[in-house]
């Protein structure tokens, strides 16, 4: 069978419609895997057009570059961090600086490369001296990467810190009683742990984020 492309197939669902259908299950085979990839690339691109000419908070007035994201946006773990750095903003890729290199590390420590899987933060521009994001600027740009979990459709969520967790769960997080929790949220699957920065203040933590990170992997793909 062709593929449609959206008009084709708006007339057809148009036609069904009116012969008395009132649900339609698509067949998931007809569609290629390439289509599929190409329409979140094209849907993902949209989002980053956007938040680089956000507005809706003030942390647009000093960012270089608002940060997206970047990974395998056909992965079944996402890692979701707080805001860009320094270096993230220059360079408009999460997790470059020293944190990022930390997460890198570990995730290659457990087998894989950090491309194998997908990495965001909850607010796309870089708060000013690397203060915490607040809860106004959380807020406004959370919606930008739901659409992305929407879109990229990961199992599990790997949140690094309490803002994160706090995003999230729509409550403060003590992260340091917290990380190693499970939850569940919505269809996926929540994993809090510790931020990697915190991390390279605290070094004798490395063995429990690395246990945090290797358990989300798992539970990506092998389940709870
Ligand atoms: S942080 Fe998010 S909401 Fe605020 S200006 Fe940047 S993209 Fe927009």
């Amino acid at each position: 069978m062709d593929s449609f492309n959206n008009e084709e197939l708006k007339k057809h669902l148009k036609v069904l419609k009116e012969l008395g259908f009132e649900e339609i299950i698509l067949d998931k085979k007809f569609i290629s895997k390439d289509e599929i990839l190409k329409e979140r690339k094209k849907l993902l691109e949209k989002i980053n057009e956007e938040i680089q000419i956000c507005e809706k908070c003030d942390l647009h007035k000093s960012r270089t570059n608002a940060v997206l994201g970047e990974g395998n946006i056909e992965t079944r773990l996402m890692f979701v961090g707080e805001a860009p750095g320094e270096e993230e903003d220059k360079q408009g890729r999460p997790f470059v600086g020293r944190a990022g290199k930390l997460l890198t590390k570990l995730i290659e420590r457990a087998g894989y490369k950090r491309e194998e899987f997908y990495i965001a933060n909850i607010c796309k521009c870089r708060p000013p001296g690397n203060r915490t994001p607040t809860l106004d600027e959380m807020e406004k740009c959370f919606p930008y990467l739901k659409e992305q979990i929407e879109i990229i459709n990961p199992k599990v969520l790997c949140l690094l810190g309490a803002v994160a967790g706090q995003a999230f769960l729509n409550r403060k997080v003590k992260i340091t009683k917290e990380r190693g929790t499970v939850i569940k949220w919505n269809d996926r699957i929540l994993l809090l742990t510790y931020h990697p920065a915190y991390v390279l203040r605290n070094p004798k933590e490395e063995e429990t984020l690395f246990k945090d990170i290797k358990r989300a992997i798992e539970i990506a793909y092998k389940g709870l």
